[in-house]
């Protein structure tokens, strides 16, 4: 059995961050992180409320500056939002309009492609998310699940390649949530997009990687990456009763509870 500690070891990074630091007014959010995103891979971002994950998604995303550092994507200094990167957000009610039918929300951002090409992307991106067919339903029709899928149906549309996701199965319930879970392995192995996940949730941490870094309590660092070698395709009964999962989860556990508790010591 390989080491979980073990360090990635992965080809060219999409994503590069080096020593991005966030401070807001006196408040330092994100001390030093150092991090590779790898290509056509899932990675999570995991860690304890409040250390800085939005913040760093948002930096990512091009949306906000580091305070210090730089972040990279293909080799490009972001500087703006990156052509290629697309989002999905936890609260999906307020990121679709309620007016608009299902295929106009997930057309909304293609307004410069040509309507044919337009279409066929709407469709083949209702289609990736299962909601081939509901296309005229407006998203107050639709339960929470089914709108999230339209959400990153939205995303999927502009072809990215790279999507990033902030804490998106927060606002559902267990059993969507699972669902939506398989729902995006099974796009990102069909599509091979690179894939960034930000989430305080270590089951859902593990489940969802290849690579996974742990962040420290703020100001935060990276406490660890560890390389998630369970196989594919992976289900919520068989991968979770993995004992490699297991090991897995306790070591990221350990390593939350431990930062957790050694901020409560050097508070008190
Ligand atoms: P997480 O997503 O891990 O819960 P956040 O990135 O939301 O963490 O927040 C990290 C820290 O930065 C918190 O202390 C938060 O209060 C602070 N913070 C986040 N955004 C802002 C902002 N726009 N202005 C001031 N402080 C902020």
């Amino acid at each position: 059995m390989t080491d979980p500690t073990a360090q990635t070891t992965s080809a060219v990074p999409e994503l590069q961050l080096d020593r991005v630091a966030k401070r807001y007014g006196d408040n330092l959010a994100v001390r030093s992180i150092t991090a590779e995103i790898p290509a056509h891979k899932v990675s999570v971002i995991v860690g304890p409320s409040g250390c800085g994950k939005s913040t760093l998604l948002r930096i990512i995303s091009g949306l906000d500056d580091p305070s210090e550092g730089s972040v990279s994507f293909e080799g490009q200094l972001v500087t703006g939002v990156p052509e290629g990167l697309a989002m999905v957000f936890q609260d999906y009610s307020r990121s679709l309009y309620p007016w608009m039918r299902v295929d106009k929300n997930v057309a909304f951002p293609l307004s410069k492609v040509p309507k044919k090409e337009r279409e066929e992307r709407v469709r083949e991106a209702l289609e990736a998310v299962g909601l081939a067919g509901r296309s005229h339903l407006y998203p107050w029709q639709m339960s929470g699940g089914m709108q999230q899928r339209v959400a990153i149906a939205r995303a999927l549309a502009s072809r990215p390649k790279l999507l990033v996701m902030d804490e998106p199965y927060a606002s559902v319930d267990a059993q969507t949530r699972g669902d939506l879970e398989d729902l995006l392995l099974r796009i990102q192995r069909q599509l091979g997009i690179t894939v960034l996940v930000v989430t305080h949730d270590i089951d859902e941490s593990v489940y969802l990687a290849d690579h996974i870094i742990v962040l420290s309590t703020p100001p935060s660092i990276v406490a660890e990456t560890i390389d998630v070698d369970l196989p594919h395709p992976r289900d919520h009964v068989t991968t979770k009763t993995d004992p490699r999962y297991v090991e897995i989860r306790s070591h990221v556990t350990q390593l939350l509870r431990h930062r957790e508790l050694r901020a409560v010591e050097d508070a008190s």
